[in-house]
């Protein structure tokens, strides 16, 4: 294939956390609308035009991501900030689906952070 492409995808989730070792109101129990973008290297396409079916990210990021949780004790992370978080979802996603070049962490709409290896 010639040029470069990337699968996106988005999904968002509700969930908790506590920043520890911190000053400031997140050091308070509180909630964000999480949204989560993977960015997959697509190679090569299958006969029919298809790469990963998005279907299939879709679903495997529904079922992994931790929905309605509180991140702390549900991940067993004593520091679940936005930047440990992406780097925890990343090796997870990229086991699942080894094409797996970035992760976007956005905590809210103004605010994220970006993960990948290189
Ligand atoms: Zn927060």
């Amino acid at each position: 294939m010639k040029g470069k492409m990337l699968l996106r995808v988005n999904e968002k989730f509700d969930s908790a956390h506590q920043l520890n070792d911190y000053i400031g109101k997140c050091s308070r129990l509180h909630g964000h609308t999480w949204r989560l973008e993977a960015y997959i290297q697509v190679d090569k396409l299958q006969k029919n035009g298809i790469s990963i079916d998005f279907h299939d990210v879709k679903s495997f990021l529904r079922e992994f991501l931790p929905d309605h949780r509180f991140l702390n004790d549900y991940l067993d992370m004593k520091y679940p900030t936005a930047e440990n978080l992406v780097t925890y979802f990343y090796k997870e996603i990229k086991n699942r689906f080894p094409g797996l070049s970035k992760v976007v962490l956005w905590e809210t709409e103004a605010n994220g952070v970006e993960y990948s290896e290189v």
